[in-house]
């Protein structure tokens, strides 16, 4: 089971203020993999989908919202790998769709709406029984492929490369990514998450869980443990989605300076919060850090509606 990838490359960030304090920054861009099927979306389908194969099913059935960087990529990695698809979308149709449901439809994903209320059962085994009967034999992955498999896949966006960064930082969610890549990275280097919903630290005891699952599960882990991690809670600029001027304005000044695109709602407020983090000192001279780019670029059609 396997797609034409482009291995991501590594990037050097040039800045003058990284260097004044001896510090260097780069950046893994998930974002280059694939046009379709890139960012950390396709780490934590990579398993679910090995094994619905594995286990003969033909039908994969998953959740989001209707700008979901997870429906875009699974729509687009199920059509390539011949799996019939149906995305579980929150909230009522709006019509023309928006250019993520567009994409989900033209690669044949059957889009179900659900309400609010429904929407939020989504890891029921009610809801998934009723799902099962109106859809027939439909293997689920949960919202945003994140499970353990999800956590699996994503072990492997750490390569042996990596050996050489103290610092490897990434937007979270759900903090999946934050989990699998903890779980690969030796005991001397470290996390740091940034995550993108507020009052973020109820992501901790996700991760911990996460974490302690995954070992407990036996899955294949270099180390007993985690590296070091951190969670910084304060570059969410109001939640979900939203944005601020200031960070519109660093995104679009980034992009111009370092020729690397950044998506809205994930990474442009974790490269905004290590760049704002380097210029209060947080980091030693020395350091050398790792932006994860976690991709997400489809969504950034988001800014041209409101919220
Ligand atoms: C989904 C997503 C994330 C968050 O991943 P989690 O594993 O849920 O923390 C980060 N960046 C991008 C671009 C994403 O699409």
């Amino acid at each position: 089971m396997s797609l034409n990838f482009v291995p991501p490359p590594t990037q050097k960030i040039d800045s003058e203020i990284a260097s004044s304090l001896g510090v260097e920054l780069y950046v893994l861009r998930l974002d280059l993999m694939h046009p379709w099927v890139n960012g950390n979306k396709w780490y934590k389908l990579k398993y679910n989908l090995a094994e619905a194969k594995e286990k003969g099913y033909t039908k994969l059935l998953t959740f989001g919202g209707a700008y979901s960087n997870h429906i875009f990529a699974t729509a687009a990695a199920g059509k390539l790998l011949g799996f019939t698809t149906i995305g579980v979308i929150r909230g009522e149709e709006t019509l023309p769709l928006n250019s993520t449901l567009s994409f989900a439809l033209q690669q044949d994903m059957q889009l179900v709406y659900v309400d609010r209320q429904t929407y939020r059962n989504k890891h029921s085994s009610e809801l998934h029984a009723d799902l099962k009967k109106r859809f027939g034999e439909v293997f689920i992955i949960p919202e945003g492929g994140s499970n353990l498999n999800g956590v699996r896949g994503c072990l492997e966006i750490v390569t042996a490369a990596m050996q050489v960064f103290d610092t490897v930082c990434v937007a979270c969610g759900t903090a999946t990514t934050l989990a699998g890549i903890a779980l690969a990275l030796n005991p001397k280097q470290r996390v740091l998450g940034f995550p993108i919903l507020k009052n973020g630290g109820f992501l901790a005891q996700d991760i911990d869980n996460l974490m302690q699952n995954y070992l407990a599960t036996g899955l294949p882990a270099p180390y007993s443990s985690p590296a070091p991690w951190e969670l910084i809670c304060d570059y969410h600029f109001g939640g979900y989605a939203k944005v601020k001027d200031d960070l519109l304005l660093f995104s679009q000044q980034f992009t111009q300076t370092h020729g690397i695109p950044l998506d809205q709602v994930y990474t442009a407020k974790m490269f905004y919060g290590v760049m704002d983090l380097l210029n209060q000192g947080y980091f030693s001279i020395g350091d050398r850090l790792l932006l994860i780019h976690t991709g997400g670029l489809q969504g950034n059609t988001i800014l041209d509606f409101k919220f």
